[in-house]
């Protein structure tokens, strides 16, 4: 039983594979893999607040960049505005529609769905509640966040930009800048939600 219990603690380092067990971590400081130096985890800062209240600022910034106009193009006196995702639409309106598709689930869907868990996994957490759904939550965040590709649809458009900026008289919308500022926004949630800490915060209030 012991063993079973203790290989259970054990985790592989997702860089070089060593099997090691987590020590417990202090606020600030953070776990390292003993054989490569990658960072396994870190002991979240000292509350919930600052992915909570990140998150809440990145779904009302999407909020804002969906509302709108993105940006707007002048060319022989004509001038035209397109939102975010008909953005997306037209950055790929030479490969297949479907390619489209994926790029707003990519860039809106995805972000949107993980912020909404992190807002009601951690507001759960942050009001001393069991979380209802807690680990369906947490598992939604982990499993979605590498198909969250906000940053890779800013570069990619910031390249068109200068493409088209040849071509037409190019004006920066609201949107725009709300949706670089939740691009920025949205790194710092993820990056401020430790896994292995969200898991013992779910072990320990559903033991309690
Ligand atoms: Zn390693």
């Amino acid at each position: 039983m012991d063993s079973q219990a203790s290989t259970e603690d054990l985790i592989a380092c997702p860089h070089c594979d060593a099997l090691q067990r987590l020590p417990e971590l202090e606020v600030g400081q953070k776990a390292v893999c003993i054989q490569c130096d990658h960072t396994l985890s870190y002991s979240m800062h000292e509350s919930l607040d600052r992915p909570l209240a990140c998150a809440i600022a990145g779904l009302i910034l999407l909020v804002l960049s969906l509302s709108f106009p993105f940006l707007a193009f002048e060319a022989s006196g004509r001038e035209q505005s397109i939102g975010l995702a008909q953005s997306a639409l037209e950055l790929s309106r030479y490969g297949s529609p479907i390619l489209g598709i994926v790029s707003l689930a990519f860039i809106i869907v995805a972000p949107a769905v993980i912020l909404i868990a992190v807002v009601a996994l951690l507001g759960q957490l942050f009001l001393n509640r069991r979380p209802i759904a807690g680990k369906q939550l947490a598992t939604l965040i982990f499993m979605l966040n590498p198909w969250a590709m906000v940053d890779v649809f800013f570069l990619g458009t910031l390249i068109s930009l200068t493409k088209i900026a040849e071509l037409a008289y190019l004006k920066t919308g609201t949107a725009f800048w709300s949706f670089l500022i939740f691009a920025l926004v949205f790194a710092a949630t993820m990056a401020s939600l430790d896994k292995h800490t969200i898991w013992k915060r779910l072990e320990s209030v559903n033991n309690v």
